[in-house]
């Protein structure tokens, strides 16, 4: 019989496996809670604005890695040239002296590079089915969604959802081993930053040399804040968007402001910064609250090897040690690839 394999989220690295196993004798099914693939890699449309308010860019000098990536979505690709500077503690801003090494999104945004990974694949994809619980027998792994619906058996289960995530899935998992403590232990001990995004639309342009500023000592409210328009083609001449990410303490304090006051407070960060009082009245905004944006360690390597002992893989940027779509990728082709060895 075809081994089977379920995977947990299609964010990049469940669409990773995917894309490691499209060669195997394997039948891949991936079970997404949200409508759309791609996670955190995130795109939306609006009022002619093609906008990334989750991860903003791909950069990569992996060389195995932009071999993949030369394979897919390459029509699409859309070059930042412009650079990205710093500020500091109090907004004072220079032009780095870093090496800009090549950075880029897509013609539809960053979720595009999934959404063609996922595209050489036969995956089997279950959008807005979230996997509420987990029992494990001695054959194999079953899913069971919110209303209690069975998704099973398969041979391996991977998860890739952010690690609380992850862990909480393992912790209420019917499964009568003493490795499942030691193996959510490990996973819950992964720490995240909360970040909330927040889009700011102009109907005008913003003259700068920079495509964005971030925050590199990580001092100020205001972490990130880059330009959209310097995307080809995401934002209509003559207009700006920016994308603002708050600094996680700022996030966390301001976690249930309604949207209003938080349009109006970091438009005014915004203004600030950028040294342009315009900016303090957008005529349109959007925003995302992350509350597992970017993990800050890894998985311990023990708890992968104690997990694949139970058929169960981990695959994500948590696994990989930081909140980099390529790493994610990179995590989720590797674990495809340990998952073909387990099975052949
Ligand atoms: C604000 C922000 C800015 C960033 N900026 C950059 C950047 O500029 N460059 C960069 O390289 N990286 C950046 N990143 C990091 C990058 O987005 C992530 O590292 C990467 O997208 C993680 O992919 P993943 O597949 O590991 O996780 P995710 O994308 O989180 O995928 C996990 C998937 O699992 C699904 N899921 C969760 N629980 C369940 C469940 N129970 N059942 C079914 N599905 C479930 C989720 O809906 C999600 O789609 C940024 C991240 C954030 C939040």
């Amino acid at each position: 019989m075809t081994p089977s394999v379920a995977v947990v989220g299609a964010g990049i690295s469940g669409i990773g496996v995917a894309y490691a196993l499209r060669d195997d004798d394997v039948d891949v099914t991936l079970f997404e809670q949200g409508r759309e693939v791609s996670g955190r890699a995130a795109t939306r449309y609006k009022q002619g604005c093609t906008y990334d308010y989750g991860a903003n860019y791909v950069r990569t000098e992996d060389d195995w890695l932009l071999d993949v990536l030369d394979n897919v979505a390459q029509s699409g690709r859309v070059d930042i040239d412009e650079p990205v500077w710093t500020f500091d503690e109090i907004g004072t801003i220079s032009e780095s002296d870093r090496e800009q090494a090549a950075k880029w999104t897509y013609a539809d945004g960053i979720a595009q590079l999934g959404k063609e990974l996922l595209a050489e694949t036969d995956a089997t994809v279950h959008r807005e089915t979230r996997v509420a619980s987990l029992v494990r027998t001695g054959d194999g792994w079953y899913g069971y969604d919110g209303s209690g619906r069975e998704w099973g058996e398969y041979d391996v289960l991977v998860l890739t959802p952010p690690a609380p995530q992850s862990a909480d899935l393992i912790g209420s998992a019917e499964w009568q081993h003493p490795h499942r403590r030691r193996i959510r232990e490990q996973i819950e001990s992964i720490p995240y930053r909360t970040v909330i995004s927040v889009v700011l639309h102009y109907p005008f342009e913003l003259d700068r040399d920079y495509f964005a500023l971030v925050n590199e000592d990580k001092t100020h409210d205001v972490w990130w804040c880059s330009r959209e328009e310097c995307k080809q083609d995401h934002v209509p001449d003559g207009e700006s968007l920016l994308v603002v990410q708050l600094s996680p303490d700022w996030s966390a304090e301001h976690f249930h402001d309604d949207a209003t006051t938080l349009a109006d407070e970091v438009a005014s960060l915004t203004a600030d910064l950028v040294g342009d009082d315009r900016l303090t009245d957008p005529d349109w905004h959007d925003f995302q609250h992350w509350r597992y944006a970017q993990p800050e360690a890894g998985l311990d390597v023990d708890a992968t090897k104690l997990a694949a002992q139970h058929d169960l893989y981990c695959a994500g940027d948590w696994v990989a040690g930081r909140g980099r779509l390529h790493l994610a990728l990179k995590s989720g082709l590797e674990t495809g690839a340990d998952v073909a060895r387990s099975l052949s």
